[in-house]
């Protein structure tokens, strides 16, 4: 019998670098897409890296294909810039669904309907309109593959950052894992959008770990619109989706798995995936035995990641507060609604997105600096835009200002962000 030891010493290996640049954004998300493109309009030389072979993260593998929400629940709109642009690049294809701008903050029981159908709408009544859009999950792939070629950043998939290689406080090189071995990318300035916040903790910055039930959102189509059995989609708590005869199913095994997992950990990982798709399957055969108009409906497909709402969230230079609703901050760098309340928002300041030691590293999208109630409303997808394009603009600013990131001159950088089309209050 071979005997089994408790952990094995690699040996030192060299490892090949394989590109240089000024700004490195790991994890092509929302936050990374919307970093990325926003470092380099900038005019910074940009790397950005996923492990799978797709953008978008859980706004696309993960099928969360509804953006919650771009206003503040009074009709005006709280978030612009590149997540704007997405949905302009979206709508040119016929890729998305959204309440026009007139009936934003309208509060007809007709409208509240119409868009609680698609999924618009959320939380607790008295209900308004909100500024949300449904889209297709391809049409942002796509529409993603080619805005980053547009802008020229230069995008490397199929790698997975397994390691930071430190020089002080000061990050030189991120180490990635594939199927070429371990290769590193030098770079003067790294942006953590891995969700996950996977650098936060290889560079030892603190962290705070929650543990969550998984969920898995899946989509089935043939369904029988015609059906006399009123809303069977709404009937299978489900969302219509941009296209005829599909239902979006936001499935989550909350009230079925029997634990929460920690997603930072494969075994809790392996456990999730073999559970939430057989119980997926079982709720794909329930709604085509009980409701009449699934009857001949099938399966399109299941997200392809697991649906984690949270796992990391950096402890950096500020910590977002519930208590810091509608308070207003002089460093301000973005602005988020919240999806179930009305008529109120975050200010979220440019200290959130920074780490308290290690001096050129910038985290943005659900892994930032905030409580986890904050959590609930920064994760968002139009939030997750939202950081990422001030992360990618400031990291570039600091560069070519020639200072460490944290000491940017905010008032420089809300400027930049406005003139690249983010939303900031006015007194910011
Ligand atoms: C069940 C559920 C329902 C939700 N509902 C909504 C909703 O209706 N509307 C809404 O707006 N938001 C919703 N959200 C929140 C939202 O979907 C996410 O918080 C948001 O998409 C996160 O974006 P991100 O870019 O921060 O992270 P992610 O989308 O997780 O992207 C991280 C990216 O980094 C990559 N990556 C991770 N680790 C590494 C690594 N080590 N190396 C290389 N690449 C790596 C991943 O593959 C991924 O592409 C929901 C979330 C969940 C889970």
């Amino acid at each position: 019998m071979m005997e089994r030891s408790d952990s094995v010493l690699l040996p030192e290996q060299r490892v090949p670098v394989i590109a240089k640049c000024d700004i490195l954004v790991v994890g092509g998300g929302s936050a990374g897409l919307s970093a990325a493109i926003a470092a380099k309009r900038q005019g910074a030389d940009v790397v950005l890296v996923e492990r799978y072979g797709y953008l978008g993260g859980l706004a696309s593998g993960g099928l969360i294909v509804l953006l919650l929400t771009l206003d503040d629940g009074a009709g005006r709109q709280v978030v612009a810039g590149l997540c704007q642009e997405l949905v302009d690049r979206l709508e040119a294809r016929g890729g998305c669904y959204y309440p026009p701008k007139g009936e934003w903050g309208d509060s007809s029981d007709e409208l509240i309907t119409q868009y609680q159908r698609r999924g618009l709408v959320w939380g607790s009544a008295p209900h308004k309109v909100r500024y949300s859009v449904a889209y297709d999950p391809e049409e942002f792939k796509f529409v993603a593959n080619e805005w980053v070629a547009e802008t020229s950043v230069q995008l490397l998939y199929h790698r997975w950052a397994s390691d930071v290689v430190q020089d002080g406080d000061r990050i030189t090189h991120v180490v990635f894992t594939s199927k070429a071995g371990r290769q590193a990318i030098a770079c003067n300035t790294v942006i953590d959008t891995t969700g996950d916040g996977d650098l936060v903790a290889f560079a030892n910055e603190p962290f705070e770990l929650e543990e969550v039930h998984p969920w898995l959102w899946f989509r089935m189509a043939g369904i029988d619109d015609a059906s006399a059995d009123g809303d069977a989609v709404a009937q299978a708590r489900g969302f219509r989706t941009v296209k005829p005869g599909q239902a979006l199913l936001p499935w989550g095994a909350a009230e079925r798995i029997d634990r929460r997992i920690d997603a930072t950990n494969p075994d809790d990982l392996t456990y999730a995936e073999i559970e939430c798709r057989r119980m997926v399957m079982e709720e794909v055969d329930r709604l085509r035995e009980q409701i009449p108009a699934f009857k001949d409906a099938y399966l399109t497909d299941m997200a392809l990641t697991l649906g984690i709402t949270e796992s990391r969230r950096l402890v950096g230079r500020y910590v977002l507060q519930r208590e810091d609703l509608d308070k207003p901050f002089d460093d301000v760098i973005a602005v988020t609604g919240h999806w179930t309340k009305y008529d109120c928002t975050y200010q979220i300041p440019y200290g959130s997105l920074l780490p308290k030691d290690v001096t050129n590293l910038l985290v943005a999208g659900r892994c930032i600096s905030v409580d986890h109630r904050v959590h609930h409303a920064t994760k968002e997808i139009p939030a997750c835009f939202a950081t990422g394009e001030a992360a990618g603009v400031a990291s570039a600013l600091a560069l070519s200002s020639d200072v460490l990131p944290r000491d940017l001159d905010t008032t420089q950088l809300q400027k930049a962000l406005r003139e690249a089309g983010a939303w900031l209050p006015d007194r910011a």
